[in-house]
């Protein structure tokens, strides 16, 4: 049985990330006591649990159902590879179930309401990596996780992608000036990211990929300005406390949690 929280690995983060951003700031004058802090600590310790429950459920209910129409031949196939090649291709399918999931977030009105509260964060850092709905946590996470089930990946694949896709959550949401040179086409960099939670026009609906940008480059979304986003998140009144977070797509007023670009020209959204 899994632990319900993992204190070890929130622990291992924050000793990561917390000297990285005060030693390789990007915004300055951001303190680490930023807006609403608490309410992500709140998201770090116990948001976790009913996304894991969620998961089991989601991912569970789809193999019961797929399970037996999938080949044989096929999971031998993926599974008789060896594992560095079965941990890059489970990289890339999960990637790809990723892209497609966050633009159907941003696509759909009602999902959006959804997502409205990730993109709610005004000061990105390690910490605001961690406020995503349940709902829309449960859903993207498991496009990404179902193919490499159905495709039969080794568990091994699989726990080498669900590491970086971990690190990398929490890294590209960091507020750190680490920049990727050219590697930056390939590699999804808090550049990368934080482009997607600009609150400027010019970024609506850009970057969606967690981790390869070139996802975005070959779905004509991508978005890479030499200069960082002066300003992040949405015009739309997403309320400030966890249990609020959660009922909000329940009770968003549906003009105002509608994606921007079908929303009043003067409104703005970012993520
Ligand atoms: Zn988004």
């Amino acid at each position: 049985m899994f632990d319900l929280i993992d204190f070890k690995a929130v622990l291992v983060i924050a000793l990561i990330f917390i000297p990285l951003e005060q030693l390789l700031p990007l915004h300055r004058e951001q303190a680490m006591t930023r807006r609403h802090w608490l309410n992500d600590v709140f998201y770090l310790f116990f948001n976790g649990i009913l996304v894991k429950f969620g998961m089991l459920a989601v991912v569970g209910a789809v193999m019961l159902l797929i399970g037996r129409f999938i080949p044989e031949a096929l999971t031998t196939a993926v599974q008789s590879q060896p594992l560095w090649l079965q941990a890059i291709e489970a990289l890339v399918i999960a990637d790809i179930g990723f892209y497609v999931a966050h633009r159907i977030f941003h696509a759909v009105p009602f999902l959006w309401r959804f997502h409205a509260v990730h993109h709610s964060i005004e000061e990105m850092d390690w910490l605001a990596a961690h406020r995503v709905h349940p709902v829309d946590q449960i859903l993207t996470k498991s496009a990404s996780y179902v193919p490499l089930f159905a495709l039969g990946f080794s568990s091994e694949a699989i726990l080498i992608y669900i590491l970086i896709y971990h690190w990398q959550s929490v890294f590209i949401h960091s507020n750190t000036r680490i920049k990727f040179g050219p590697l930056k086409w390939l590699v999804a960099s808090p550049q990368f990211h934080h482009w997607h939670h600009a609150n400027e026009r010019q970024a609506y609906d850009k970057n969606f990929a967690g981790q390869l940008p070139f996802l975005d480059l070959i779905g004509g979304t991508l978005l890479m300005p030499d200069q960082m986003p002066e300003k992040y998140g949405v015009d739309e009144p997403v309320p400030q406390l966890y249990h609020q977070q959660l009922i909000y797509p329940f009770v968003a007023d549906a003009g105002s949690a509608a994606p921007i670009a079908e929303a009043a020209p003067a409104a703005a959204k970012a993520e």
